[in-house]
């Protein structure tokens, strides 16, 4: 059975490649098949500035034109709270106007892995 975990702020099922497979779930103190409450990488990961990031929750005194699955970039980090962290994120449209430009927290966000230059 292999390891997964599932990340208490979005939900997303991932799996774990452990250097101990056969143990993992001991290890963790989890039955077989149980998943590791941990968060996952996507909301996990340090952000920073020029970021790609995925609106998945909304906060609540966010502007109406934000809606979760808009993607933006991060314009500035407001690493002032460690514990609440905000970042000043801005959505383009297609025609590279702006759509929305808002506060959003850590756990409103995704990181969005930067497309693969070939
Ligand atoms: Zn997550």
């Amino acid at each position: 059975m292999m390891p997964f975990g599932k990340c208490p702020v979005c939900d997303l099922h991932y799996h774990i490649r452990p250097d101990d497979p056969l143990n993992w779930h001991r290890n963790h103190g989890l039955e077989i098949g149980e998943p590791l409450i941990s968060e996952c990488y996507f909301c996990w990961k340090e952000l920073s500035e020029y970021d790609a990031v995925k609106v998945i929750s909304l906060p609540e005194d966010c502007p109406q034109a934000v809606e979760i699955g808009d993607t933006g970039t991060v314009l500035i980090s407001h690493n002032s709270d460690p514990e609440n962290l905000a970042f000043e994120v801005e959505c383009v449209n297609e025609n590279g106007s702006t759509k929305w430009l808002a506060t959003l927290y850590r756990f409103n966000l995704h990181y969005v892995f930067p497309p693969k230059v070939s």
